[in-house]
């Protein structure tokens, strides 16, 4: 059953018979809806790898739990040279689709998750991490695609879950069975939930005395009863219900993000991996923030070579590539991106074994790349726009193109360089502007502010891993101050 391809995979989200309200309506035989498929698409790109000549050694690895080969994209990580190739194989799906790949989330939460429950069940003397060992091994065998919840919507900022005037504003536990719990809530920014066979949901804060019903973590099935899927908008993403059309920027393949709605759901003992244990929220929360932090290291990267290409090949289009000052852009470029990738790399060789036996990368790296994940994809669209042109805001449309009246006046006024289709300009146009303004710019640009983390989170994580005490003792000692 292990290792689907790509065109299983999408059979098997279809088996699923999901329904999602998407632009005001309630949509069925979601894979194939215009504003879906692109970003299924993407997904299966995950379980295409393992199987390409030149990827599968790089997407294959043997299971901890199981001994056999699975898709590194359900792995628990085994060492630091794991968690080096998550970050390659992230880059490699950027670079294979331009957008976000959205299989990463379920990962991350999976490596947090393994290492809290066994933790939790030391403190605790609760069942928690073999019950997780179970569901795990269930997902790797099925190679299935789980997402991680873990953003509530959080009401007012400046108070905690308990003092909420909605307590419903934090997921939480509303009635305790025997055989399982109640939940409600809502999850916002789903990455790809749509396209995942399970959901695990995490709490999103650290939480404290009065607060064990919020602090619950759990996984189900994603046509659990009860769970309701409200599609994201992105910008110009009704382009792609225009049929296939160079106007989408990116033919193939998209993002997906989902507000999804617990509206009571019954979750059975045997998926609820944390329940009430409060001391264990902050660690599964950093835990997670850190894997997914360090995962921006790869796949951001990826997108960025993409954009960097064809910044590279406008260029080119126009005849400009070999002005001195277009020249230095795209080695600025180069230099931000492989700067990203630097600490995708480091806080994954820097390493290190957990209490449970999987590693986690270092903390204090994964934050600083989470960082700059949050400043340099702007200055590369930022580069792009500048090398690109106007033409990326104010472009006539494919429709236009076809148009007997302005597409000739369109090929004869957009061409450039002698012997380049305009055509093919206009595509490479399109993808630019996909990527820094249109529905990529979500992944590209909003994500990497926000996903796993606004700025300042990582600014709380960089502030207390980053030793300054023992900054200072350095000083100290090298002047002979007491
Ligand atoms: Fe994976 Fe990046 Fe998408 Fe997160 S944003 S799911 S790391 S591709």
């Amino acid at each position: 059953m292990s290792l689907k391809t790509g065109n299983e995979y999408i059979a098997s989200i279809a088996a699923l018979g999901l329904e999602a309200n998407i632009l005001g309506q309630k949509s069925s035989d979601l894979t194939k809806h215009p504003l879906v498929k692109p970003s299924l698409q993407a997904v299966a790109t995950t379980y295409d790898c393992a199987h390409s000549e030149r990827n599968s050694s790089l997407f294959r690895v043997r299971s901890s739990l199981t001994g056999e080969e699975i898709n590194r994209f359900t792995h628990l990580h085994q060492s630091a040279a794991d968690l080096t190739n998550k970050v390659i194989m992230q880059r490699v799906c950027g670079n294979l689709t331009g957008c976000c790949f959205q299989r990463c989330v379920g990962l991350d939460a999976a490596n947090a998750t393994f290492s809290v429950t066994y933790e939790c069940d030391q403190a605790h003397g609760t069942q928690y991490h073999q019950r997780f060992i179970e569901y795990w091994t269930r997902i790797q065998r099925q190679d299935l695609v789980v997402d991680g919840a873990m953003t509530d919507p959080k009401g007012d900022r400046g108070k905690r879950p308990k003092e909420q005037v909605d307590p419903d504003l934090y997921l939480r536990v509303v009635e305790r069975k025997s055989e399982g719990v109640v939940v409600r809530g809502a999850k916002f920014h789903q990455t790809g939930l749509l396209n995942s066979h399970e959901v695990m949901v995490m709490p999103t804060v650290n939480l404290g005395a009065g607060e064990e019903d919020w602090a619950i973590c759990f996984a189900v099935p994603i046509n659990t009863p009860g769970l309701r899927f409200i599609y994201g908008r992105q910008a110009s993403d009704t382009r792609k219900l225009e049929g296939p059309c160079m106007d989408v920027g990116n033919p193939t393949f998209g993002g997906q993000e989902v507000m999804l709605v617990f509206d009571d759901v019954f979750v059975p003992n045997e998926l609820v991996f944390l329940n009430g244990e409060l001391d264990q929220t902050g660690k599964l929360v950093e835990r997670f923030a850190a894997y997914h932090r360090q995962s921006y290291g790869g796949c951001k990267v990826g997108m960025g070579d993409v954009l960097i290409g064809a910044t590279a090949l406008i260029a080119r289009m126009n005849g400009v590539a070999h002005a001195s000052h277009v020249r230095d852009k795209i080695v600025e470029m180069i230099h931000l991106n492989e700067t990203l990738f630097a600490c995708g790399i480091a806080c994954s060789a820097q390493g290190h074994p957990t209490l449970a036996g999987n590693y986690e990368v270092d903390m204090l790296l994964a934050n600083v790349c989470k960082l700059n994940v949050t400043r340099f994809p702007y200055e590369l669209a930022r580069l792009a726009t500048d090398i690109a042109g106007g033409l990326i805001g104010t472009m006539p449309s494919a429709r236009d193109l076809e148009d007997p009246v302005a597409g000739p006046y369109i090929k004869k006024y957009l061409a450039a360089v002698q012997g380049v289709d305009t055509v093919d300009r206009m595509k490479v146009l399109r993808l630019i502007e996909n990527m820094v303004a249109g529905a990529g710019a979500v992944a590209y640009l909003i994500e990497s502010m926000h996903g796993a983390g606004s700025p300042m989170a990582q600014r709380i994580m960089i502030a207390r891993q980053g030793n300054l005490e023992g900054k200072i003792e350095l000083v100290k000692q090298l002047l002979d101050i007491r």
